[in-house]
């Protein structure tokens, strides 16, 4: 309901007006009724006092006009007296004359203001103004009458004649005095007196009224206080009213909008709709909320039908992910496994002494195309990965030479067959092993110099590795700076950042052909977690050189290696013939672990699947289990998972052996318990230091020829750390310290794994506190 109603008309006329409109109508109105009500507080209360005040003033001077009169008619009737004083002296005399006339004309004049006065002004209250007029006729008169006597009394006595002392003095004296009180002169004193009471009278009613006409003032004084207060009152609350009125006119459907879109947007209830108005702006307003709204509706329904259709994308790509992975995964297997009966016998047939020359090359080459093969499959995987963002680094301990030397090998076969020639130039003093994730760096360098290869139709491709700084001794690190160069096609300046991006391929379409466009972006990425980066310089017709710098540490066995001569093949082992189980669905992995174990004195038995293996294992007790993880029928997880069920079977070494190389694999498999992973293509120095490990063997190496053992390994064929640190040992061992001790051995074996037969020994004695002997096993090396 409004404040007050508006007549019918003004009402909506008013309601349709936009918000500034109103606000300035409002506006205008409440200071027009402020200011009419004001105006016309101050006039109305400044008239009333003007009245008030004009009958104060006249009260005030028909007082004084009285008063003065009153004084005037004493002076006229005090000349008798002042002439007896005076008589006798000429010159008083003549002044007591001029006074007497002036006197009377005062009385005159004042009696005719009297006169003039009542007749102008109605304030005589108690004498109505006949009397008023009447008694200022009557002192007029009487004054004249007066005067007339008093001029007769002159000419009667004469007084200006008359001289002090003389003897006429008191005969005049006598006459002034007789003629003055007695006969028209005490009738016209007597009627002065008459006059005097009435004007008594008068005086005494002029003062009431003067009383009457302050009282009149004050009142109207405060009448005018009142009245402009109740102005300002009346035309404040009439303005609030308005006020009132006005917001509530704005405001009452601003808040209708704005509650109901409240509503809306809590509810998230879109079918809704704000009622429209004929209020200007606020029917703009609601028009346009109700658009919005029905954007919004329309928005979510298309956003409904796309989130169906993103879900269903999402669903169908989440499936071909995973049959993309699925597929992966069976690929890399599939083609792991026959890989690793290749690359196993390639290794079996490398150690055959009956071999010719270039029955060996031959066999080399086998081998090394394996592993290039294995390598791509891994390169595919990582495709996978990377496009996952799940690339991680594997630092582990590489023989830098060796590693360059094959790296570059690959390459240079390919080269040569274009006729393009290849140059290899490792600097000498390059460190011998440094640590790096090898197959990530293997990656890297064969895929730049893939490339220089593969873009350049003839010339050179000049593969160079040195030391970008010299060795760090202190902190065991080298700075090594690869490049690769070449003097192929080159690349365009605006396309040299584009092309580590995915997809990304300049030049001939032939050239495209040959590769995916994502060799690079691969690269660049991997260098990243690396902790560098690559660049390029580039020169179109002249040719490309990618260069970077790893910062690497260099590997505490490196000094121990350089030490060392090359290991020798091993032969055997000391001590009783130990059994090992072989479990793998696929004949030829089974064949090459039994062509690498047998020849070494092991007895190999075999197993198709986990239920065999269980059944073999019960049946033969083996020292050692070796299984593969995928099989049919029961696979190696079950098979470990049921035999460390068996209290015979808990502390059996146990080495699962796979082509399957994900972390959460290896987990698994080390959940389940198993001792060790050893991937697939399998490695004999690899399964080697896992058996030597797990059965704690001595092994036994072909006598030199000149029939002296071979230096730089104790017994057993155990690697020996670096000097400072056996030097550390051997104090820690004289001095007792057995918690240095261990602690000294379990860093070496974190370090590299070469140590492990070493630091387990030191702890088997360490455990029973046997300090001499630790004492004097290392003293020879120390
Ligand atoms: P791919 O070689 O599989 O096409 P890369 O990611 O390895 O993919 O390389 C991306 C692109 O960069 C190549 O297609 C080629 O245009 C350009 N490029 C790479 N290396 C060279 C090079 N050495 N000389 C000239 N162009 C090169």
């Amino acid at each position: 309901m409004p404040f007050f109603s508006f007549p019918t008309r003004i009402a909506p006329a008013i309601q349709s007006l936009g918000i500034a409109p109103k606000i300035s109508l409002s506006f205008l109105f409440t200071l027009g009724v402020a200011t009419i009500g004001v105006t016309t507080g101050l006039i109305l209360g400044e008239r009333l006092e003007r009245q008030a005040l004009e009958q104060l003033t006249l009260a005030t001077e028909q007082q004084l006009l009285l008063t003065q009169l009153e004084k005037a008619v004493l002076e006229v009737q005090d000349h008798p007296q002042r002439l007896l004083a005076v008589l006798g002296n000429s010159v008083w005399i003549q002044y007591e004359r001029k006074r007497l006339e002036e006197d009377v004309k005062e009385v005159l004049a004042l009696s005719d203001d009297l006169k003039g006065f009542a007749s102008q002004t109605h304030l005589n209250i108690a004498a109505d103004d006949d009397t008023f007029q009447t008694l200022a006729q009557d002192y007029r008169a009487t004054a004249e009458a007066y005067e007339r006597q008093m001029e007769n009394v002159w000419e009667t006595v004469n007084p200006a004649q008359v001289v002090r002392n003389s003897p006429d003095f008191q005969t005049a004296r006598q006459e002034v005095f007789t003629l003055t009180t007695t006969g028209d002169t005490l009738r016209l004193v007597i009627q002065f007196e008459r006059l005097a009471e009435q004007l008594l009278q008068v005086t005494r009613t002029a003062d009431e009224q003067y009383q009457q006409a302050q009282v009149e003032f004050k009142q109207a004084r405060n009448l005018r206080m009142q009245i402009i207060a109740l102005s300002i009152t009346v035309s404040i609350g009439v303005a609030i009213a308005l006020a009132v009125f006005t917001s509530r006119a704005i405001a009452r459907p601003l808040q209708n909008v704005t509650h109901i879109a409240r509503q809306i947007t809590q509810d998230s209830n879109f079918d809704r709709q704000i009622p429209q108005t004929d209020h200007a702006e606020i029917g703009q307003l609601t028009q346009s909320f109700n658009d919005l709204i029905h954007r919004v509706q329309t928005l979510l329904a298309e956003q409904a039908a796309r989130a169906i259709e993103l879900q269903q994308a999402k669903e169908a790509a989440e499936v071909a992910n995973n049959a993309k992975s699925e597929f992966l995964a069976n690929m890399n297997h599939e083609l792991r496994t026959p890989l690793n009966g290749i690359l196993g016998y390639a290794q079996i047939l490398e150690r055959d002494a009956t071999l010719s020359g270039q029955q060996i090359q031959g066999v080399q080459i086998i081998q090394r195309c394996g592993t290039h093969l294995l390598t791509l499959i891994s390169d595919v995987l990582d495709l996978a990965k990377i496009e996952a963002r799940r690339v991680e680094l594997y630092p582990e301990e590489v023989q830098l030479p060796n590693f360059l030397a094959t790296t570059a090998e690959m390459c240079r076969i390919k080269a040569e067959q274009k006729g393009v020639q290849f140059i290899f130039e490792p600097a000498p003093n390059l460190p011998l092993v440094i640590c790096a994730d090898q197959k990530r760096l293997r990656q890297v360098l064969l895929n730049l110099l893939s490339n220089a290869v593969k873009f350049t139709q003839q010339g050179v491709v000049t593969f160079r590795v040195n030391l970008a700084d010299p060795v760090n001794r202190e902190n065991k690190t080298a700075r090594i700076h690869f490049s690769i160069q070449d003097t192929g096609p080159g690349i365009p300046p605006e396309k040299i950042k584009s092309i580590f991006l995915p997809f990304e391929q300049v030049g001939h379409h032939s050239q495209k052909e040959q590769g995916t466009g994502l060799g690079l972006a691969i690269t660049h990425q991997i260098i990243q977690l690396m902790g560098s980066a690559i660049e390029v310089e580039s020169q179109v017709g002249r040719g490309s050189c990618f260069r970077f710098d790893l910062n690497v540490p260099v590997a505490e066995a490196a000094i121990a290696l350089e030490e060392q001569p090359p290991k020798p093949p091993v032969v055997g082992y000391l001590g009783p013939r130990r059994s090992v189980l072989v479990v793998d669905d696929y004949i030829e992995n089974r064949a090459v672990i039994r062509g690498i174990l047998e020849p070494l004195g092991f007895t190999v038995i075999e197993a198709r699947n986990g239920l065999e293996g269980l059944k073999q294992a019960m049946q033969s007790s083996p020292d050692l289990i070796i299984t593969d993880m995928v099989m049919p029928e029961l696979d190696g997880l079950e098979m470990t998972r049921r035999l460390r069920q068996d209290p015979q079977f808990a502390k059996t070494p146990i080495i699962a052996c796979s082509a399957s190389l994900s972390l959460p694999d290896r987990q698994r498999s080390f959940m389940v318990g198993c001792n060790r992973f050893v991937p697939k293509p399998v490695s004999i120095d690899q399964l080697l230091t896992a058996l030597q490990d797990h059965l704690t063997l001595t092994w036994c190496y072909p006598e030199s020829e000149t029939g002296e053992d071979l230096p730089a390994t104790l017994p057993g064929a155990m690697v020996l750390p670096a000097l400072d640190y056996l030097q550390a040992l051997h104090q820690a061992a004289e001095g007792g310290l057995v918690t240095k001790l261990r602690h000294l051995a379990q860093q070496l074996k974190l370090h590299s794994s070469t140590y492990v037969p070493f630091a387990d020994r030191l702890l088997e004695m360490a455990n029973t506190f046997d300090f001499e002997a630790i004492t004097e096993w290392l003293e020879p090396y120390v």
